[in-house]
């Protein structure tokens, strides 16, 4: 897909293509943000009116020609892709890093001529896979690329990456996508009506990978229900209630992550509603009401702790803590106040 069709990343569009247009293309790019707001489609993007044979007067790619095609199907043979590859095995379950091997498969391949004509692209994905080794290993092609040959690192977690990568690369920052634009595209794609689309462009926070992954979440249904087992205003009288959830939230481990999410959000709203946002920006707007009373409740300085632990607690389950006792232990404290 042409730079100029990639969707709510106006300001990082804009910079390539002027970066394109005066042919003053850094030769190795960082494209920042957080995930499934469009980076990987700029990234190829990038690619495409690189590779194209047919540029259109901006210098964006055609879209149309043999080159632009076969990019699109990652299939041209001057495009690079490095990423974390498929375990052995074939459930489809993805190794952890991007290997060695792959860097030195890569520096063989960029040691030849270019296929048809001079450039070369190479899109590292997750670029915060490698690990050192790997990035030291990738390091001496990005102090000296070769002629014409462009990198572009994608990643959502910059701060992973080593120093000395970083300071190779022009950072392109893109930014969370507006929740209308992402709303939009979710009730599309998804088939879901207008306001679930809505609360799911919420929830995923300007991300429309998050957002479609949320989708078919069974979780969802009982969202209302959820945060009110989970900040219950009179939890410290049903702790066996508290507990019981624990339990069955530490057995649905795949929606772990939307419960958190939830929860996170809810407390977000708590803190907007305290600086006295207006209702429309709130993820949980439907439940204006109730978040208006908890507001009264709550101060500032009790929803941020709780919003500290709900990330800790998140963060130590990821790190393979056991997930009933840091789930019990989390409502406990929430319930304590
Ligand atoms: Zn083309």
């Amino acid at each position: 897909m042409p730079l100029s069709q990639v969707q709510g990343q106006e300001r990082a569009v804009a910079t390539l293509l002027r970066a394109l247009a005066g042919q003053r293309l850094h030769h190795a790019y960082l494209f920042a943000g957080p995930d499934g707001v469009g980076k990987t489609l700029a990234a190829r993007g990038l690619a495409e009116a690189l590779l194209c044979h047919s540029p259109a007067p901006d210098r964006d790619a055609c879209g149309r020609c043999n080159a632009c095609l076969r990019s699109r199907e990652l299939a041209h043979p001057d495009l690079h892709v490095l990423r974390r590859k498929e375990k052995d095995g074939g459930d489809g379950a993805l190794e952890q890093q991007i290997k060695i091997e792959q860097v030195r498969e890569l520096q063989q391949t960029l040691s030849y001529k270019g296929f048809e004509g001079s450039r070369r692209v190479v899109l590292i994905l997750e670029a915060e896979r490698m690990n050192p080794a790997t990035s030291n290993a990738l390091l001496k092609t990005l102090e000296e690329p070769g002629p014409d040959t462009h990198f572009v690192l994608v990643s959502a977690v910059p701060h992973l990456l080593l120093p000395t990568i970083l300071s190779r690369c022009q950072r392109v920052r893109f930014a969370p996508l507006d929740r209308g634009l992402v709303a939009e595209f979710i009730a599309r794609e998804a088939e879901v009506d207008r306001t679930h689309a809505d609360l799911l462009a919420g929830l995923a926070e300007g991300s429309i990978g998050k957002g479609l992954a949320l989708a078919d979440s069974a979780l969802l249904t009982e969202r209302e229900a959820l945060i009110g087992r989970a900040d219950d205003p009179d939890a410290k009288r049903h702790i066996p209630q508290v507990l019981e959830l624990a339990e069955e939230l530490a057995g649905k481990k795949a929606e772990l992550p939307l419960f958190f999410q939830i929860l996170r959000t809810w407390y977000r709203d708590l803190l907007l509603v305290h600086a006295g946002v207006i209702t429309d920006k709130l993820v949980h707007r439907d439940l204006a009401e109730r978040l208006r009373a908890r507001a009264a409740a709550l101060s500032q300085t009790e929803v941020l702790a709780r919003l500290e632990r709900i990330n800790e607690t998140e963060r130590g389950i990821e790190g393979a803590a056991n997930a009933r006792l840091s789930l019990e232990t989390l409502l406990l404290r929430l319930a304590e106040g």
